[in-house]
């Protein structure tokens, strides 16, 4: 579907949410999402998505809809733990808004903000983000790490994807179809987001310490994460092993050389065990290395082609607006 400049009237608009172990922050989310969006005046609903949740969260989130039944709302709950990416995916999915936003359980994306971003929607954009200036309630390593890790995606990837930026935004109808339409099971959605392009725009906000709860993130998690980004978004590690070899390879002929010249020249001489070792264990370690990041790659076309699901739904749940 393409995208028309002509923007509805009256747009219905979906709030997309993707949960684990939420249920200390779930009832204020959807209280506080019924209330600014009641405040917006547009037809609204809710598409909460449960990412396998070991505490009660699913029956929370129930009995939270069920107390609201003017709420129009679908509840998916997949069958096990898929990771945000792979739920919020099936939010998008699930969702029938012109509008989309997907927002975090924790309250950390500001409901406020849709407002804005719904403004910016009416003047022709396809896409409004949100940018934090401000990361409140994350340590320093937390920061230090997230601030590398966007610079160095900056560098290595020929998509631009917005720093600081997370999953918050408003999308068309037509950006959502699009990023349907990508078939990865690797689904690193900042670069999706970045990769399908459209009208894009950006607003600034706070970011709020989450609202109760813990973060369902580790920084082995966050490790992974961040590899699944540089290799579904970039080649630059591979083109830096055949670089690399190459420039080995290179010194080593030279070297080699010298070393035959030097021979014919003054005879042998046996001294060298050092150098020997030296040589030795760091190609060892390149190797390694090269091997290594081969692996990444190959892992991942290993997981694209069985052509697997990106998740599976135990149950799903409607709510009709009564
Ligand atoms: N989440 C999820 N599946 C996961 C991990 C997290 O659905 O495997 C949800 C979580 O409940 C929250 C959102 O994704 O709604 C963001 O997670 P979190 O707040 O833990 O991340 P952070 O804000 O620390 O980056
Ligand atoms: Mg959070």
């Amino acid at each position: 579907m393409a995208c028309s400049s002509i923007r509805p009237a009256n747009p219905m608009l979906s709030a997309v949410v993707p949960f684990l172990n939420e249920a200390a922050t779930l009832p204020r989310l959807i209280s506080t999402l019924e209330q600014v969006l009641e405040e917006i005046g547009l037809p609204w609903e809710l598409v909460l998505v449960d990412d396998g949740s070991r505490d009660d969260s699913l029956a929370v989130a129930k009995r939270e809809l069920q107390r609201r039944p003017q709420i129009r709302a679908s509840l998916l709950s997949l069958s096990r733990n898929f990771g945000k990416e792979a739920a919020l995916t099936a939010g998008l999915e699930a969702a029938q808004g012109d509008v989309v936003v997907p927002l975090d359980a924790d309250l950390q994306d500001p409901p406020e903000l849709i407002a804005p971003m719904l403004e910016q929607w009416r003047q022709g954009f396809d896409v409004v983000y949100a940018v934090r200036r401000r990361r409140a309630g994350d340590s320093a390593t937390k920061r230090l790490t997230a601030f590398g890790f966007y610079r160095l995606m900056g560098r290595l990837s020929s998509t631009t994807i917005p720093a600081d930026t997370g999953d918050f935004r408003l999308m068309d109808r037509c950006v959502v179809e699009a990023l349907a339409r990508l078939p990865e099971r690797t689904r690193f959605m900042k670069g999706l987001f970045a990769w399908v392009g459209f009208r894009q725009t950006a607003i600034q906000y706070d970011r709020d310490a989450r609202q109760g709860g813990a973060s369902g993130w580790n920084y082995w998690k966050l490790w992974n994460f961040a590899v699944d980004g540089i290799t579904s978004f970039s080649r630059v590690p591979l083109q830096v092993l055949s670089g690399g070899g190459l420039l080995i390879a290179g010194v080593a002929l030279l070297y080699g050389a010298w070393m035959v010249l030097r021979t014919l020249l003054f005879g042998i001489d046996l001294p060298g065990y050092a150098s020997l070792m030296t040589a030795v264990l760091l190609l060892g370690g390149l190797q390694l290395i090269g091997l290594g990041v081969l692996g990444e790659y190959l892992g991942r076309v290993f997981e694209e082609v069985k052509r697997r699901p990106l998740y599976l739904v135990r149950e799903r749940w409607q709510q009709e607006q009564q």
